[in-house]
């Protein structure tokens, strides 16, 4: 290599090591030489710097871009030269500007959703046939929240269509409800193997998602179906045959726990705790 060439270059690199960037890459330079024009530099190089050495690019800076400052593509320099770290960014990245502002206002369902995305966040995803988001009316008064979804959620991708589904559609009704009206969701969107619970990685990734729904929903009362989903939206750990029925503040709602309707399947006895608190739910929402 040139010897000129190899001080600016050992110049470039110790002038990005100050600037804290450690990691260099070299690019194919025939991708280099058809990926047309070279972007405008982030900043204009203004001379009167003396901090950066010789052959060293501008720094970057929020400053008005200079005009691009690219060879023509038939004078491309040797490869050597155009090894990545000695182009700056491109003006429409900047380490000093603030990032764009998010959209104001509350975010849509749809939006949620389109976030979440073919999710492989988490090790579930390796397991699942569909993500399970949820469904129902975007503007309930009432949620669901139940544990995760089941073999037949995941076959439909909806929540709450197999058995414990049926017991829930029959509770919805026995309060003069329809399910159309509420909206049901899980704390997290992808089957647990073999129907286990979720585990606490699986919950800390997927419930932000739910926490957005609900953010979203502003429902007037959450209904948490089974303990981890109470220990995930309230927080609490006691047992849920202690602290079923009881009204907790949750944002700008309010939120109930009652038992898991498959719980219920498999005791069949303790239906009364979940026909009670429906009631209460009942009551709750005649109340304005
Ligand atoms: N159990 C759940 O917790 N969620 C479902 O969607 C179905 C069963």
């Amino acid at each position: 290599m040139d010897e000129r060439l190899r001080q600016d270059l050992a110049n470039w690199l110790e002038f990005y090591q100050e600037l804290g960037i450690e990691e260099f890459y070299r690019r194919d330079p025939a991708a280099i030489v058809n990926a047309g024009p070279l972007p405008p530099l982030a900043a204009p190089v203004t001379g009167s710097r003396n901090d950066a050495p010789a052959g060293a690019p501008a720094r970057l800076s929020a400053e008005p871009a200079a005009p691009a400052v690219s060879p023509p593509r038939d004078e491309a320099p040797p490869a050597a030269a155009v090894a990545a770290p000695i182009r700056p960014p491109a003006a429409s990245f900047s380490l000093f500007e603030t990032p764009a502002p998010k959209p104001t206002g509350p975010e849509t369902l749809e939006q949620v959703r389109a976030d979440l995305g073919d999710c492989r966040r988490c090790k579930l995803a390796g397991g699942r046939k569909n993500i399970v988001f949820g469904e129902g009316n975007p503007h309930a008064e009432l949620v669901f929240v139940g544990e995760g979804p089941g073999a037949d959620e995941d076959e439909q991708g909806l929540p709450f269509v197999g058995r414990a589904g049926q017991l829930l559609n029959r509770m919805i009704q026995a309060i003069g409800m329809k399910r159309q009206e509420v909206y049901i969701c899980n704390i997290v969107k992808c089957r647990p193997p073999g129907n286990r619970t979720p585990e606490r990685d699986e919950i800390e990734t997927c419930s932000p998602f739910l926490f957005r729904q609900l953010e979203t929903i502003q429902p007037r009362l959450i209904c948490c179906l089974g303990a981890p989903a109470v220990k995930t939206v309230l927080g609490v750990k006691e047992g849920i045959t202690k602290i079923h029925g009881q009204f907790y503040d949750f944002a700008n709602s309010k939120a109930l726990a009652t038992v898991h309707p498959a719980y219920v399947l498999r005791n069949p006895r303790e239906e009364k705790i979940l026909r009670e608190d429906f009631e209460k739910i009942r009551e709750f929402l005649k109340r304005r």
